[in-house]
């Protein structure tokens, strides 16, 4: 089968990984507009469950993304006036770059070719093939081509957000909560390498404004940022990408649906068929899971058509879940003042159970777990169930497997 991939992200590649595993046959082309290396925004973060199926589909990129992440094994939540407390919880978060390069290198030893600087402005400008994957983001331009087929849906988020990072290294996922004359403003922040950490910042658009983001340039902006969490940050500096580029990386979130996926012999993955808000921080992990359930049908045997039904019908299925949950989270923190109020444990626990889907016990253990001797031994408990769950993946061999040919060459075209 011939294959283009428009769109080297997480998706793109991985999707070219599993398909190249599956019948080493295939010819499989990445485009990526971006020079090798290069991509927008920081660290991500994983949960397990992904884990598991990283280790499933492709031991050998799944122990190098584990080897890289940064591990971290509770939350911490932090507001003005309010005692520090803390979420049971964990997971792992990797730097976007280095999680790109990886999967762009186990492709090229695969034998995919990847062709960087290479922008595709139009579908007729694609070589012939068999099968057409938009796995080029939330504003894919393929998908645009055909808008009225797919049938796409935005939904755009009410609150401000920025996605920077800093040298400051946090040494767990923290959630920070600062009141200013203007009004709320809060962050996501995450280490994702040993001096690197994500610092995603969130406001209503009322407090954005009244704070004159809507009228400071990048470097003014981060400099009020780095004022307003400079207690936070431990007088580390912001960094925004956007700057060096003459804009400043303020936006809404843009919740995407469609109706329908695929179109002939194109089919949407990732971002270009769905995104879900970065509070539940999944929009990677389902954009790799799509590349998993692509290539599974693709490799059935089935009639190209019939695997394109099937592969759409079992993600829309399995995304409903998290795109309620996505909602209801992002909608929690469209009402963030509503909470403020509360008493520290309340406001952290109230933060954790945005969802709305917690049993009472939740709280009950939430309070206990505030003290350090109960909290250490429910760190205890919860890691020692990560480290058995990591026993039972199957290991990587060191060996790339029979049939495969030799390293591809990473290409412009
Ligand atoms: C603030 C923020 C925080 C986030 N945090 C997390 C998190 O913690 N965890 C998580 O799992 N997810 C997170 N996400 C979501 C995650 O970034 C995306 O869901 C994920 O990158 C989707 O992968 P993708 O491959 O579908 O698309 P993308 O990563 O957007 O990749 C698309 C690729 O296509 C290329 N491209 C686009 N157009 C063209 C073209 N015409 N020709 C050639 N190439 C093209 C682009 O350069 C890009 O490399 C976050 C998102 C945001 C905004």
């Amino acid at each position: 089968m011939r294959i283009n991939c428009v769109g080297g992200g997480p998706a793109g590649l991985y999707f070219a990984v599993l398909v190249k595993l599956a019948d080493p046959a295939h010819e499989v082309v990445v485009v990526e507009r971006n020079p090798a290396g290069v991509t927008y925004g920081w660290g991500v973060v994983f949960w397990d469950d992904l884990l598991d199926d990283l280790f499933r589909h492709d031991p050998v990129s799944a122990s190098r993304i584990w080897e890289a992440a940064a591990k971290w094994d509770e939350y911490e939540v932090r507001a003005t006036g309010k005692a520090t407390t803390h979420l049971a919880g964990y997971g792992f978060s990797l730097g976007r770059k280095i999680l790109l390069d990886i999967l762009a290198q186990r492709a090229a030893e695969l034998g995919v070719e990847i062709h960087y600087r290479d922008e595709l402005t139009d579908l007729s400008d694609l070589p012939e093939a068999d099968l057409v994957v938009a796995c080029d983001g939330a504003r894919s331009r393929l998908r645009e081509q055909f808008t009225e087929h797919f049938g796409a849906d935005i939904e755009t988020g009410r609150n401000k957000y920025i996605w920077l990072g800093t040298p400051h290294v946090f040494k767990t996922f923290t959630f920070g909560f600062e009141q200013t004359p203007a009004g709320w403003v809060w962050f996501h922040a995450y280490p994702f390498t040993a001096d690197r950490s994500t610092f995603i910042v969130e406001c209503s658009p009322e407090t954005w404004a009244g704070l004159e983001f809507d009228r400071l340039d990048a470097a003014a902006g981060t400099a009020k940022l780095e004022q307003i969490f400079a207690t936070h940050l431990n007088g580390q500096q912001l960094i925004d990408h956007r700057a060096e580029v003459g804009g400043t990386g303020w936006l809404n979130f843009r919740r995407l649906t469609n109706q329908r996926w695929d179109h002939g012999n194109l089919v949407l993955m990732g971002d270009a068929a769905h995104t879900t808000h970065f509070a539940i921080g999944s929009g990677t992990k389902l954009a790799m899971q799509d590349a998993m359930a692509l290539a599974d049908a693709v490799s059935s045997g089935d009639a190209l058509a019939v695997a394109l039904e099937r592969y759409e019908s079992t993600r829309k299925a399995a995304l409903a879940p998290l795109q309620r949950a996505a909602k209801a989270s992002s909608e929690w923190f469209e009402r963030v003042p509503d909470y403020t109020d509360l008493p520290a444990k309340q406001f952290s626990y109230a933060l954790s159970d945005r969802r709305g889907e917690y049993p009472m016990w939740r709280y009950l253990l939430h309070v206990a777990t505030q003290s350090t001797v109960p909290r250490t031994l429910l760190r205890w408990t919860l890691s020692a169930r990560r480290w058995s769950r990591a026993r039972r993946r199957p290991l990587a061999s060191p060996i790339a497997p029979a049939g495969h040919s030799a390293p591809a060459v990473v290409t412009s075209r």
